[in-house]
């Protein structure tokens, strides 16, 4: 029998071939013709004003922290139940990040606690839509709005994952996509950065090259290029570009095969979990998910524990994911984290398990996931 990874990365057929199209040209390095073909056709799908391929999603987020001038005593209000790199980003520039609790349906930012997070010191609401279910976006966008502070929108989940049929990625002033070999469009390492506010495009590409106006130079906008700011080494290589591009192109494809895996899942657990006291995801009907994981919640920590190894026993790898981001050793050690202060998160982080979920996955594969689930009683 063989083993049913977590994850495995799934080819569309065409990126090696367009690997090849890059030596040919002689275009390794990068913001050359297939990191331009991947921007422009994520412009051409969600409208968004301008994107920006990178190195990481991470390092997209660095950039909005800088474009949005964040310093030493400012303050970002994040999720509390997200990765690292949310917050991480921010408190490079010197933030301080304030954690929000999870709804318990969603498990993405509570909303409706923004309001009273919110000081003279907070600069930027950072909404991740968990599993690419989007966030409750017009109330983030309104109370953000009122406050005059920025809304970066993580979507490293989300991309092509809609709010009121608007494509996330296109609700803040700036947002975030990862192309991490886990995510559902991959090169390996990568990200972008959409910019929808036109007046952050012009200072974003300099910091993406080095603090230098070399993309303008490059359009022959100048006639020679320099040190014209800070900025940092944020440019994807052209050869992970034609790599992302043989996937991009292959968006729809890939989205609908995602969607199919999720459903079956999700039709064939249905009576299994109300039976067993399991939850299975919660997508509101405004939310056109963009299917990026399939998770469950188990009644109790030593349920999830038992299930995992239960999976595990057959071959099959199911995983937790994040801890709450108080809890750490770093927020605690930095701003005193406590137990019980964001009990949404702290209960799902426990609960909740992942299972296997991947573009290429057969459906045999996925037979025996179910068929292992259905035989495990909590
Ligand atoms: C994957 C992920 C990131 C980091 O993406 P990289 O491209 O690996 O830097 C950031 N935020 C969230 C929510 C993620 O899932």
């Amino acid at each position: 029998m063989e083993d049913i990874p977590f994850n495995r990365s799934s080819l569309q057929g065409s990126e090696l071939n367009y690997i090849q199209q890059t030596l040919a040209l002689g275009q390794i390095a990068g913001d050359q013709t297939f990191s331009k073909k991947c921007e422009k056709l994520l412009e051409g799908i969600t409208g968004c004003n301008k994107a920006l391929v990178t190195t990481s999603c991470t390092h997209a987020l660095e950039m909005a922290a800088l474009l949005l001038g964040i310093q030493e005593g400012d303050e970002v209000i994040v999720p509390d139940f997200t990765f690292v790199s949310t917050p991480n980003a921010f408190v490079l520039r010197g933030a301080k990040p304030v954690f929000c609790d999870v709804r318990n349906d969603t498990l993405n930012m509570d909303e409706s606690r923004l309001e009273a997070l919110i000081t003279p010191r907070t600069k930027a609401i950072v909404p991740v839509h968990y599993a690419g279910v989007a966030c409750e976006m017009d109330t983030i966008v309104e109370v953000a709005g009122r406050h005059g502070v920025a809304v970066v929108e993580d979507n490293a989940h989300g991309l092509f994952g809609k709010y009121k049929g608007r494509w996330l990625g296109t609700f803040g002033a700036l947002a975030t996509q990862s192309f991490h070999e886990t995510k559902n469009i991959t090169c390996g390492e990568g990200g972008a950065l959409v910019v929808n506010e036109p007046r952050y495009v012009q200072r974003a590409e300099i910091l993406r090259e080095k603090g230098t106006d070399r993309s303008r130079f490059f359009r022959g906008e100048v006639d020679k290029y320099g040190w014209v700011d800070i900025g940092s080494s944020y440019v994807m290589s052209d050869v992970l570009a034609a790599f992302l591009y043989g996937q991009l192109e292959q968006w729809e494809t890939i989205q609908a095969m995602r969607r199919t895996i999720w459903e079956h899942y999700d039709a064939c657990l249905a009576s299994w979990a109300s039976e067993t006291g399991v939850r299975r995801p919660v997508v509101p009907p405004h939310c056109g998910s963009a299917y990026h994981m399939y998770h469950l919640l188990l009644p109790g920590l030593s349920e999830r524990t038992a299930f995992i190894a239960h999976l595990a026993a057959r071959r099959i790898k199911a995983v937790f994911h994040y801890l709450p981001l108080h809890l750490s050793d770093y927020a605690r050690a930095r701003w005193g984290g406590m137990p019980g202060q964001f009990p949404v998160t702290e209960n799902v982080s426990d609960r909740l398990v992942r299972l296997p979920f991947y573009t290429s996955m057969t459906a045999a594969e996925q037979e025996r996931v179910i068929e292992a689930v259905l035989e495990f009683t909590p």
